[in-house]
């Protein structure tokens, strides 16, 4: 038989995952990382899928899932929304996503929450939303948001699964190790709810300055990596009330 690479890549760097319970005594938040239309809507900007992604739609459809019960419980959710100035590039990508445009707002299908009282909604302009919530005055929303709700067990949601999930978890688990995040425990990583881009290497090829990021591999890479920094991740996140 003769093993797809990314069967190879799976076999040599595998994972466990795990099913995570909720219930009404995990005081749980949800994350929500850039599920945005410039990278998840087909079209919608220079980072956005050129034609219907399986992979993205089933992150989009799980997101919405779980943001629904979070808002059904009043549990606290926080979204990022990746949002630049004009003019003010993010290297090493195109313009992207530019705070205004309908590129840097939520996918139609989680469009709701932006109306939820139990929801915080955070633009941030770079990768990782933990550096993104730092403010002016050195204040970090996303550290206050986890300190004034008490969460214990982070749940954490989107795109790209080896870009700004990854970043954003990397970034949290570390601060967590030096007590900055109070009461947290559990990084979670729910692996249907993340999904990233496809750019295969027979495209990249054709082009000097891209790099291949050959989406199934990746998706794999990025949740491997989150689980080496001491996230957890689940195939199944099931509710408990
Ligand atoms: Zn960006």
């Amino acid at each position: 038989m003769v093993l797809q690479t990314v069967e190879i890549l799976k076999n040599e760097i595998p994972f466990e995952e795990e099913s995570v319970y909720i219930s009404e005594d995990s005081k749980a938040g949800l994350v929500l990382v850039d599920i945005i239309n410039g990278f998840c809507t087909v079209g919608a900007g220079s980072l956005a899928p050129r034609e219907p992604n399986r992979q993205i739609s089933e992150m989009i459809e799980e997101s919405e899932k779980v943001a629904r019960v979070f808002c059904a419980k009043k549990w606290p959710v926080l979204a990022f929304l990746d949002s630049h100035q004009p003019g003010k590039l993010e290297h090493p990508y195109p313009p992207h996503c530019i705070t205004g445009t309908d590129e840097s707002n939520l996918v139609p299908a989680l469009s709701w929450i932006e109306e939820e009282p139990n929801v915080t909604i955070r633009r941030k302009d770079c990768y990782d939303g933990f550096v993104g919530s730092i403010q002016e005055d050195g204040s970090n929303v996303f550290v206050d948001w986890v300190k004034n709700n008490k969460i214990e067990v982070l749940l954490v949601v989107g795109i790209c699964t080896d870009i700004c999930v990854l970043d954003f978890v990397c970034s949290t688990l570390s601060a967590k190790n030096r007590g900055l995040l109070g009461p947290l425990e559990d990084v979670v990583v729910y692996s249907r709810g993340c999904a990233t881009f496809d750019f295969p290497v027979s495209m990249a090829r054709n082009s000097k300055d891209l790099l291949a990021h050959p989406q199934e591999m990746m998706h794999h890479v990025g949740l491997y990596m989150a689980k080496g920094r001491g996230a957890k991740i689940a195939r199944q996140v099931s509710f408990i009330m």
